[in-house]
């Protein structure tokens, strides 16, 4: 439904005098207000309050999974809410769907991870995942094994645990003052790993964080042996390894889970986003089998770690439903075939633009970098991709920037639903946008 101007006037002031906006451009909000205010979705559609319609290439926040303008989720949270809108899951209380939902994960999850903490998103999922570590090891009578390592490009959430483990540093140097005990390996070398691991002392170390492709660091898909050599070195040193598949997980990249590319199973699995593709807050961490039942024999009192929302009823029953349409519609294999036919595109707009350079991805995860020389591989002084998201939107298509860590790469991750009719409409859009941008270059250049 569109707004009338003076609607959505009214909604740009109040934007700007109220609303503080999550990782967002300050000075830009207050001297622009909102890039869009969306009313609706459908499919890989979203609209805004003037009726605009745009592909959204990102699933938004790389989660809404089954697409827009689910009914039947819809429905799922209110039958849900009326029968039993929330209760606690502290001091042993449980509920149906939070049964249910921890049981079917034990199903789908790699390897033997079998039990499920609950939370309400990817950080807090990344928080209990390092005091889970930390308290087995305090029960397992070692300690000293409290240093987390995760890795240089890694992006692990925002609250203080998660973002000490972010790798990124752009996020880390927000703030002045950090968890303790956080470490970063090399992105991609095991061998890093392996020496940070000895320098530091394995009797120091809990746990090596990793996730299976990277997102918000820039689509970075590890080395065919990475994972194995890292399950090896933790088994090496003692040291847990935990997957952080917030989004990789749940169709993502073609396979259930981005760990069953590489057919390594982790001790510790985070999760989030996908498992209600966006239309409730729910993430969460599983542990193995074996951790689970060490956990319960050594344990002399109360799990002292738990949110409110740990196991809310809407948020598990929506989950149910979710991986339920996953499942019926076969989303995950044609997250694998799209991704192929997402990737042949990009390589189409390589082929055919000056200032694209390397293109990457797994399945419907994708990036292509930008560069002023697709010889030396030199980077724009400044970065070239928020000009063309910029433009993109413009034309009808949100993808996103990474240009931290002196990156400059224009990253993909559409709905699973998405077709190839709409896949060749994303490329077509993005093409167009790249060649705005190489006309304005070429221009600035003759002026
Ligand atoms: N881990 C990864 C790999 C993520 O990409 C994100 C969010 N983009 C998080 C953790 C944090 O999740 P949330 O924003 O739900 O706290």
């Amino acid at each position: 439904m569109t707004h009338t101007e003076n609607s959505i006037q009214e909604l740009r002031e109040l934007d700007k005098k109220h609303f503080i906006h999550p990782t967002s451009p300050v000075k830009q909000q207050q001297e622009q207000g909102p890039a869009f205010i969306f009313t609706e979705g459908k499919g890989v559609y979203l609209q805004d309050a003037t009726g605009k319609k745009v592909i959204d290439g990102m699933s938004s926040l790389w989660n809404v999974n089954v697409g827009h303008g689910r009914v039947e989720l819809g429905k799922t949270a209110m039958e849900q809410m009326s029968k039993l809108g929330f209760s606690s899951c502290f001091a042993t209380y449980s509920n149906e769907p939070a049964i249910r939902l921890a049981a079917k994960l034990a199903q789908i999850a790699p390897g033997d991870l079998s039990a499920t903490f609950f939370t309400s998103g990817g950080s807090e999922a990344n928080d209990t995942a390092y005091k889970l570590a930390r308290h087995y090891w305090i029960l397992k009578g070692q300690p000293g094994r409290k240093k987390i390592i995760s890795r240089t490009k890694s992006y692990h959430g925002v609250s203080m645990g998660a973002t000490s483990a972010t790798g990124l540093k752009a996020f880390r140097d927000f703030t002045n003052s950090l968890a303790p005990d956080f470490l970063y390996a090399d992105n991609f070398s095991s061998q890093s790993l392996r020496e940070l691991i000895a320098a530091e002392g394995p009797e120091t170390i809990a746990a090596f964080i990793a996730e299976p492709v990277q997102g918000a660091g820039g689509i970075h898909v590890a080395p065919e042996n990475y994972f194995k050599e890292v399950r090896e070195i933790c088994d090496e040193y003692g040291v847990l390894f935990i997957t952080d598949e917030v989004i990789t997980g749940f169709g993502r990249t073609g396979t259930y889970f981005g760990m069953d590319h590489y057919g390594v199973a982790p001790d510790m699995m985070c999760f989030a986003k996908g498992v209600t593709s966006g239309y409730a807050q729910l993430g969460g961490v599983m542990i193995s089998e074996k951790i689970h039942q060490e956990l319960t024999e050594l344990s002399t009192g109360t799990l002292l770690h738990g949110y409110t929302y740990s196991g809310h009823p809407m948020a598990c029953a929506v989950a149910l439903k979710n991986l339920e349409i996953i499942e019926q519609e076969h989303l995950i294999e044609n997250a694998e075939a799209m991704g192929q036919e997402l990737l042949n595109g990009l390589y189409r707009i390589k082929q055919e633009r000056k200032i694209v350079g390397k293109v990457k991805g797994l399945g419907l995860m994708a990036g292509i970098e930008i560069v002023k020389d697709l010889n030396t591989k030199e980077r724009f002084a400044a970065p070239m991709s928020p000009a063309i998201v910029l433009e993109a939107a413009k034309q009808g298509l949100i993808c996103r920037s990474v240009v931290l860590d002196d990156q400059d790469i224009v990253v993909f991750a559409p709905p699973l639903t998405i077709n190839k009719d709409e896949i060749k409409k994303m490329i077509e859009i993005l093409n167009h946008s790249i060649s705005v941008i190489e006309a304005d270059l070429a221009s600035e250049n003759c002026a």
